[in-house]
C-alpha cells in the first residue's frame, strides 16, 4: 500500500517571515490527517527556522536542490549533508526550471540522485516533457531517458526513498492541467519502466506524484487514479487554504 504524499514546493517566494507565518498556518490545517505524507519545500533560507516550527507536527520538510559533493570548494552550493542537517527528510531534483534554467542534465542529476541516497535523504527526482515532445509523440522516449539516466546505479534498496513526481512542463505554473486520463497513462508507464529496470515489488511500492497546476479544484480527480500517488504543488502550496484541501483530497 503506497502512502500518498501530497509535497509543497515553494519555489523562490516567501521571505523567512512569510514562510514561518505560511507553515505556521498550514501545521493546524493539516494535524488531524494522517494518511498522507506531507512536505514543504521553502527557500534555503528558511529551512532552520521552518524546521524548528515543523518539530512534532506531521509535516516533512524538503530543500528544493542539493550539490552532490558532500562538502569542499564549491562556492554558493549546498550539500545533502547540509541539508540533513537542518532537518530535511526530503531533496527536490531534476525540476524542469533546474533543467531548462540553470542547464542541469541528466547525468548531473543522477550525481545528486546518488549523493541523496549516499546519505540517506528521500529523493523527490521530477521528470516530464515538452508539449512539442508530447505533440512529436516522443513523450514516452522522453520519460524512459530521463528514467534510465536520472537513476542510474540506484540499487534496489535505495529506490525506497525515491518518489518519482511527474510534471508534464507545459502544465507547470500555466493553469493547464494533465487531465486525469493524461496523468495515468504517464504514471503506468512510468511505473512499468520502474517495473523493467527494477522488479515488480520496487514498481509496486514507488509512489509517483503529479505536478503541474494541482489546484484544490482539480486534486480529487487526479488523486483518484490508481497509479497516481500524490501531488508536487507550486503556486497553490503558497496559500495554507488551497495546500490543506490539497492535502486533505478527497477521492471522487
Ligand atoms: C512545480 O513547480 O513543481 C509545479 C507543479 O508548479 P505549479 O503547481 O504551480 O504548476
Amino acid at each position: 500500500m503506497r502512502k500518498p504524499m501530497i509535497a509543497g514546493n515553494w519555489k523562490l517566494h516567501k521571505t523567512l517571515d512569510e514562510a514561518c507565518g505560511l507553515v505556521s498556518e498550514i501545521i493546524p490545517a493539516v494535524a488531524s490527517n494522517q494518511d498522507v505524507e506531507i512536505v514543504v519545500a521553502p527557500v534555503f533560507t528558511a529551512l532552520s527556522k521552518v524546521a524548528e516550527i515543523l518539530s512534532g507536527s506531521n509535516i516533512k520538510l524538503a530543500a528544493q536542490n542539493c550539490y552532490p559533493e558532500p562538502q569542499g570548494a564549491f562556492t554558493g552550493e549546498v550539500s545533502p549533508l547540509f541539508l540533513k542537517d537542518v532537518g530535511c527528510h526530503y531533496v527536490i531534483i531534476g525540476h524542469s526550471e533546474r533543467r531548462q534554467i540553470f542547464g542541469e542534465t541528466n547525468d548531473f542529476i543522477n550525481a545528486k540522485a546518488r549523493a541523496l541516497a549516499d546519505a540517506g535523504l528521500g529523493t523527490i527526482f521530477c521528470i516530464g516533457e515538452t508539449l512539442e515532445e508530447r505533440e512529436s509523440d516522443q513523450m514516452f522516449d522522453v520519460l524512459r531517458h530521463q528514467v534510465r539516466l536520472g537513476l542510474k546505479n540506484l540499487s534496489t534498496e535505495q529506490m525506497s526513498n525515491v518518489v518519482i513526481a511527474y510534471e508534464p512542463i507545459w502544465a507547470i505554473g500555466t493553469g493547464v492541467t494533465a487531465s486525469d486520463e493524461q496523468a495515468q497513462e504517464a504514471h503506468a508507464f512510468i511505473r512499468a519502466l520502474v517495473k523493467e529496470l527494477y522488479n515488480p515489488k520496487v514498481a509496486d511500492a514507488t509512489r509517483i506524484l503529479y505536478g503541474g497546476s494541482v489546484k484544490p479544484g482539480n486534486v480529487d480527480g487526479l488523486m483518484t487514479q490508481p497509479d497516481v500517488d500524490g501531488a508536487l504543488v507550486g503556486g497553490a502550496s503558497l496559500k495554507a487554504a488551497d495546500f490543506a484541501r490539497i492535502v486533505n483530497f478527497e477521492k471522487v
